[in-house]
């Protein structure tokens, strides 16, 4: 398999609380609405190296 497993990290607290596998193609930075149980709410997680 050449999917590449990145981690989103809050962009609030930077707690990397997600890990998806991400396409090789795809070159844009992803951004992603999703609960952070840190910051108790919705926040965006950018994915990270
Ligand atoms: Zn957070």
């Amino acid at each position: 398999m050449a999917q590449k497993k990145v981690a989103l990290a809050c962009n609030e607290c930077g707690s990397r609380n997600y890990t998806i596998a991400k396409k090789p193609d795809r070159s844009t930075r992803l951004e992603v609405k999703k609960y952070c149980k840190y910051c108790e709410k919705h926040t965006i997680h950018r994915e990270t190296m």
